[in-house]
């Protein structure tokens, strides 16, 4: 595996063209042969599912990658029975079988069902394993147009052009790693566990109790539906991602609304009207200066992610039936 001992890279600066940036990608796809684990496709999707957490500078601290990594393959692992590695156990399965172990935990357990604690200790465990193996051996099958890393300064950045690059053509990306990562584990699975590949790793991160974020949200602001004015209750309200969860794969609370089940069920993966994003923003703003947000450019981001949204095919724009008074909380 060429790269994996390095302690630290840095991308190349030069100015390279779109054709040479889809070849990074194609040639680490094409490198699939020679794959022993599935780590450099978690890694990717795990930059992925951080690609809008960055800071200003574009960093990610391998605490960030290494969480959502951690929850990817927890899951994997553990709920979907998938193997990684086609002969012994990979140190990934073992810190979780292991984590199993000591906390006593039931058969199955998905992620999110673990404390925040148990969290931090299986997360920074698979980070100091698994940083050895795979943050060189992908900054090197990318042909160092990816990212920079610091194994002591424990963080990466991405290139510029990779970023926008990545954010453009981010549904494809994503499609082609869990092609290829599918691909890999239907070599090494039973059929049993082998169905579904595709959707098994797109969900891998999903959580699906958002009580914690419907709680934040309900005491703070919202006893109306964010889309329709609507008066709702605790019982009856449902978190909807105001960008819609296929898209941006991650739960941050700037992303959340409170909607009717109505309203929710009928926006479902679509965009809203720009006039909720102004909506949004001015909510984030609120808990920004609440102390609630700690991201002082929200507002941008988001907006920023809207259109790489409808660039990356979220087209549809959906307008509740009837409108909330955009100013109306
Ligand atoms: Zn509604």
């Amino acid at each position: 595996m060429p790269g994996y001992n390095l302690k630290e890279g840095f991308y190349r600066e030069e100015h390279v063209s779109d054709d040479e940036l889809w070849a990074a990608f194609t040639s680490l796809f094409s490198s699939q042969a020679t794959m022993v684990s599935s780590y450099k496709y978690g890694f990717l999707k795990a930059i992925i599912d951080n690609l809008y957490n960055t800071d200003e500078e574009l960093q990610l601290s391998f605490k960030q990658l290494f969480s959502k990594f951690a929850e990817i393959y927890w899951n994997l692992i553990l709920k979907y029975h998938l193997k990684q590695q086609s002969k012994k156990k990979t140190y990934l399965e073992q810190i979780i079988h292991d984590s199993v172990h000591k906390y006593a935990l039931p058969d199955g357990i998905p992620y999110e069902s673990l404390t925040d604690d148990m969290m931090d200790d299986v997360s920074y465990q698979v980070k100091q394993k698994c940083k050895k193996y795979v943050i060189g051996a992908l900054f090197e099958d990318t042909k160092r147009l990816f990212y920079s890393f610091s194994k002591k300064e424990e963080k990466i950045k991405i290139k510029p052009e990779m970023y926008t690059f990545i954010c453009k053509h981010k549904v494809a990306i994503e499609k082609l790693n869990y092609y290829e990562w599918a691909r890999f584990l239907e070599r090494i699975n039973e059929s049993g566990e082998a169905d579904h590949l595709l959707s098994k790793i797109d969900e891998s991160a999903k959580r699906s109790n958002l009580s914690f974020y419907r709680d934040i949200l309900f005491q703070e602001f919202e006893n109306k539906c964010f889309y329709c004015g609507r008066p709702v209750t605790k019982d009856y309200v449902e978190v909807d991602h105001f960008i819609p969860w296929s898209f941006i794969k991650d739960d941050q609370i700037w992303n959340f609304v409170l909607a009717c089940p109505e309203c929710n069920s009928k926006k479902r993966d679509k965009l809203a009207q720009v006039g909720f994003l102004n909506k949004i923003c001015e909510r984030n703003e609120i808990m920004v200066g609440k102390k609630q947000i700690d991201s002082p450019d929200i507002s941008k981001r988001i907006k920023m992610i809207y259109n790489w949204a409808q660039k990356n095919g979220y087209d549809k724009i959906w307008t509740p039936r009837k409108v909330a008074l955009l100013n109306d909380r």
